[in-house]
């Protein structure tokens, strides 16, 4: 299979596998998507460098790529917010209407910057979206299974480590919660772990990237 979903997030997404390609690379992505029946030109990607910036795009970004920027968030139902990653976490968002979606590229620094409560924040105060309709998915990335970090983490983020490994989407959960979004879907894949589907810099060093898209 090319990609991967959840049955449990009501919003059309999907996160690539290793089969559909290197997504970073623009003639394997337009080619998988065209393959799944969406137009590479819908897309709005950001050049993702670990800060806490998100962006608000509409139209007229479409096919572009967003400059320091690693969240992306629209009320256009026909654009597509995608994030590279290999094994650092995306994040799918859409208030439960379905009328505002964001993606957002999330690892240890901009969670450590605060990139999640910038998107949330973005979402109430903006869009005038309450944080209980305010419904999440993590997406496929390196677990607290495989994810081996220096126990400087533990001051970052007030937190034990278990066996010197750290848990990315317990982070994540609890930043999410303190903000007061509760609806937060799992696939529960870990990256690293999952060799067959996945790319994982950590365990392979390597270039290409996977791409979620809502
Ligand atoms: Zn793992």
């Amino acid at each position: 299979m090319n990609f991967i979903f959840s049955a449990n997030f009501p919003y059309k997404h999907f996160t690539t596998t290793k089969s559909a390609g290197n997504m970073k690379n623009k003639a394997e992505r337009d080619s998988f998507l065209r393959s799944t029946a969406l137009n590479p030109a819908d897309l709005v990607l950001a050049n993702q460098v670990h800060g806490n910036n998100v962006k608000v795009v509409k139209r007229s970004d479409q096919n572009t790529v967003i400059d320091n920027c690693d969240g992306l968030i629209t009320a256009d139902k026909n654009l597509l917010l995608g994030i590279f990653t290999a094994d650092c976490v995306p994040i799918l968002i859409s208030s439960s209407d379905g009328e505002v979606k964001a993606a957002v590229h999330v690892g240890w620094k901009g969670l450590y910057l605060g990139i999640v409560e910038n998107a949330i924040r973005v979402l109430i105060n903006d869009f005038c979206i309450s944080p209980k309709s305010i419904k999440v998915y993590i997406c496929p990335h390196i677990r607290s299974c495989c994810y081996k970090t220096g126990a400087e983490m533990e001051d970052k983020f007030n937190i034990k480590l278990i066996n010197g490994k750290l848990d990315l989407s317990a982070i994540l959960r609890d930043k999410l919660e303190s903000c007061g979004v509760s609806e937060i879907f799992d696939v529960n894949q870990c990256t690293y772990h999952n060799e067959q589907l996945f790319f994982s810099y950590r365990r392979d060093c390597c270039t290409e990237r996977l791409l979620s898209v809502i």
